[in-house]
C-alpha cells in the first residue's frame, strides 16, 4: 500500500525513481509521482493517476536532477487522479506522504484562512504547505519539517526536498515505514526494502517518532523533539532475483511454488531430536515463564488472522491451552482486558500492518507479554515485540499471501510444539510432531505436481457466481483461507462455515448454482463431514471435496483433490495448498490483474 523512494547523491535521481517505484508496485496503488531538483537549482515535478509505466512516459527528457523524491499512491482523501498524486508542492517543498493525517481538514481549514490555496483534495497537501510556511521562516529544512510535524494528528512516512536546500532531504516516520539505504557517496530512501536491494544492503529502519536528514555523505537522526538518536545500520540478505517472477507467470504462482522451500527454511535448526521439541531462541522465554501462561490470543490482519486460528488449534490440541485467535483490527478497538498469564503473539507477514502494530503497542503499553511471527526483519512489529520468531519465507510479493501463510502455520506449529514440550506432550507425541513437520516440504511437493488438475477444476468452477467453503473445527481455518484467497484474486463472492453450520441458516442457499468446496480430513469427524456433503448434493449442490481419500468422499461429491495425509494436527497446513491454486486459476481464468487486485494493498499501513 502507498509507496516512497527518495534519493540524494552524483547520478541522476530520475532513473533511479522510477526503478524503485516499480519495485513498490506490488503493493497496491493508483498513481505515481516523482518530484526532482534540477541542475538549475529548479523544482520539477510530474505526476499522473495510473501506472508508474505511464509515468515514465510522461516524463519530458529534461526530467532530471538531484535529490529527488517518488511516489506511489493509495488514495484515502481525495479520488486518484493528477491532481491528487503525489508529490504535493508548496513553493519550493515538495513532499511524499505514505498515511493518514487525522486533523487534515482542521489545519486546512485554517490555511485557507490564511489564504493558502490548495491544488488537490488530499490530506498530504496540508503538509506541504504547513512545511513551507516553517521553512520561511525557520530558514533550515529539518527545522522546518519538526515543526510542522508538531500540529499532526495522525500517521506518516514522510519524504520532503526544498529546491532552495537541494543538498538534502529530510524523512519522518510515524506509523508507516521508512528505511535510509547507504551507498558510495549516495542515499536512498524507501518504504520497503524491495526498493533498495539493487543498490544497497546496508539499511537503517527508523522508529515511530524519528526524523533523519539525509544528504549524499550521510544521515542524521532525531526524535521529533530534536534529541539525537544512534542508530547501526543492518545487512538485509534478500537477493534482487527474489523479485523476479522468474519460469512462473505470476509472484503468485511463484510464491505458491516456493512453499516447500519457505517450509523447510522456517523449520531450519527449530527442530531438537534429542527432546522432541522445538528451539525457538527469539522467544526469550524460559520453560518457567512458559509455564505460567494459562491462555494464548493471536492476533493478525486477514490471511495473517486465519493463519492464526490455525495456530490457536494447534496450541489447543498440542499444549492443551486454552488459545484463541482476533483480527487485530478489532482487538485494538474494544478496550481488551489485557491480562498478565496470556500470552499474546501477533502476526504479520510485513510486520508493518498497521493495525496489528498498534494492537501490540496497546498490549505492551498495559504490560502484556507480546511475541511476533513476522517474515520482513527488522520491521516495526518485530521490534515493537518482546521476542519472536521470523518466518524466513523470503520476500512475499503478490499481494494474496500463499508461502507467508504458509509459514506463519508452520512457525506457529513449532510454538505449539515447543509449548506443549514445556507442558504435558508427551516425547512419542513430540517426536510424531516433529516428524511430521519435517515431512511437510515434500508433501507440498506432491499437492504442487497436481496443479494441473486443480487448474481445470478451477477452470469449470468459475462458470458460478460464487462458492461455499466448509471444513469443521482443524477444518474451518482451511475453510476460511480458501474463501478468502478466492475472494481477493477472482473477486468471486466466497463464503466460509463450519460444515456442522451449515443447516443452521446457510443450507437455504444451496442449490445448483452455488458449489460447495468441502474440507474433509481423514479424522474424527470424517463421517459427519461426509453426511453433510451428502446433504448439499440431495439439495442438487455440487461439490468439490479436498480429502485424504476419495473412497466414501468420492461418493458424496462431483470431484475429490486428494491430498497427502500427514498428522491430524497439521493436516489443514497441507489441506490448504490446494485451495491456493484453485484460486489462483480461477483468477487467471477470469484475467484478472493475479498479483494486484483490485482495491487491495499487499501490506497495509493505514488503518
Ligand atoms: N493520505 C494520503 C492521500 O490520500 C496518502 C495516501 C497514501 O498512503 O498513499 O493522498
Amino acid at each position: 500500500m502507498c509507496g516512497i523512494v527518495a534519493y540524494a547523491g552524483p547520478r541522476d535521481a530520475v532513473p533511479i525513481m522510477l526503478e524503485g517505484l516499480a519495485r513498490l508496485e506490488y503493493r497496491g496503488y493508483d498513481s505515481a509521482g516523482i518530484a526532482v531538483v534540477g541542475r538549475s537549482g529548479d523544482l520539477r515535478v510530474r505526476k499522473v493517476k495510473g501506472r508508474v509505466a505511464r509515468l515514465a512516459d510522461d516524463l519530458p527528457a529534461r526530467f532530471k536532477g538531484s535529490p529527488a523524491i517518488g511516489h506511489t499512491r493509495w488514495a484515502t482523501h481525495g479520488e486518484p487522479s493528477d491532481a491528487n498524486a503525489h508529490p504535493h508542492v508548496s513553493g519550493s517543498v515538495a513532499v511524499v506522504h505514505n498515511g493518514i493525517i487525522e486533523n487534515a481538514d482542521e489545519l486546512r481549514a485554517k490555511l485557507a484562512g490564511d489564504g493558502v490555496e490548495f491544488a488537490s483534495a488530499t490530506d498530504t497537501e496540508v503538509l506541504a504547505h504547513l512545511i513551507a510556511r516553517a521553512a520561511d521562516d525557520a530558514g533550515d529544512l529539518e527545522g522546518a519539517v519538526r515543526r510542522a510535524l508538531t500540529s499532526l494528528v495522525g500517521t506518516y512516512g514522510i519524504a520532503v526536498i526544498d529546491a532552495r536546500r537541494p543538498e538534502r532531504i529530510v524523512v519522518a516516520r510515524n506509523g508507516s515505514p521508512v528505511v535510509l539505504g547507504i551507498g558510495e557517496r549516495e542515499m536512498f530512501v524507501a518504504s520497503d526494502l524491495s526498493a533498495l536491494v539493487r543498490y544497497t544492503r546496508q539499511v537503517v529502519h527508523l522508529d515511530d517518532g524519528e526524523l533523519a536528514t539525509v544528504e549524499a555523505g550521510g544521515f542524521r537522526t532525531s526524535t521529533l523533539d530534536a534529541r539525537a538518536t544512534a542508530k547501526s545500520p543492518s545487512v538485509i540478505d534478500w537477493e534482487p532475483g527474489q523479485y523476479d517472477t522468474g519460469s512462473y507467470d505470476h509472484f503468485l504462482q511463484k510464491e505458491i511454488h516456493e512453499q516447500p522451500s519457505a517450509v523447510r527454511r522456517a523449520l531450519s535448526g527449530r527442530l531438537d531430536t534429542r527432546f522432541h521439541t522445538a528451539h525457538l531462541g527469539g522467544l526469550e522465554l524460559d520453560a518457567r515463564q512458559a509455564r505460567e501462561f494459562r491462555r494464548v490470543k493471536i492476533i493478525g490482519c486477514g490471511s495473517a488472522y486465519y493463519a492464526g486460528l490455525m495456530g490457536a488449534q494447534l496450541i489447543e490440541e498440542l499444549a492443551r491451552v486454552p488459545a484463541g485467535a482476533e483480527p487485530a483490527s478489532e482487538f485494538r478497538y474494544r478496550n481488551p482486558v489485557v491480562e498478565h498469564d496470556t500470552l499474546y503473539i501477533a502476526v504479520s507477514q510485513s510486520g508493518e500492518t498497521y493495525d496489528t502494530l498498534a494492537a501490540v503497542q496497546e498490549l505492551r503499553r498495559k504490560g502484556g507479554r507480546v511475541l511476533g511471527v513476522v517474515n520482513a526483519v527488522g520491521s516495526a512489529i518485530a521490534r515493537e515485540c518482546d521476542g519472536g520468531v521470523y518466518l524466513h519465507a523470503g520476500p512475499e510479493i503478490s499481494v494474496a499471501s500463499t508461502k507467508a501463510f504458509t509459514s506463519t502455520a508452520v512457525v506457529l506449529a513449532l510454538i505449539a510444539l515447543h509449548l506443549g514440550r514445556i507442558h504435558d506432550l508427551s516425547p512419542a507425541d513430540g517426536r510424531r510432531i516433529a516428524d511430521g513437520l519435517r515431512a511437510l516440504p515434500e508433501q507440498i511437493e506432491e499437492i504442487l505436481a497436481h496443479e494441473d488438475h486443480i487448474a481445470a477444476l478451477a477452470r469449470d468452477l468459475v462458470r458460478h457466481p460464487g462458492m461455499f467453503f466448509i471444513g469443521r473445527v482443524r477444518g474451518y481455518p482451511v475453510a476460511r483461507e480458501g474463501a478468502q484467497k478466492l475472494k481477493e484474486i477472482s473477486y468471486l463472492h466466497a463464503e466460509a462455515y463450519q460444515a456442522s453450520e451449515l443447516k443452521h441458516g446457510p443450507l437455504a442457499l444451496v442449490g445448483p448454482e452455488l458449489p460447495t468446496v468441502a474440507v474433509v480430513p481423514d479424522d474424527e469427524l470424517f463421517d459427519k463431514n461426509v453426511s453433510t456433503l451428502g446433504q448439499v448434493r440431495a439439495r442438487h449442490g455440487r461439490v468439490l471435496a479436498v480429502a485424504h481419500r476419495a473412497g466414501a468422499v468420492a461418493e458424496n461429491a462431483d470431484d475429490v483433490i486428494v491430498v497427502p495425509k500427514n498428522q491430524p494436527e497439521l493436516d489443514p497446513i497441507l489441506l490448504t495448498i490446494p485451495l491456493q491454486i484453485l484460486a489462483y486459476h480461477a483468477a487467471v481464468e477470469l484475467g484478472h490483474d493475479v498479483d494486484k487486485p483490485r482495491n487491495l494493498a499487499k501490506s497495509v499501513t493505514v488503518e
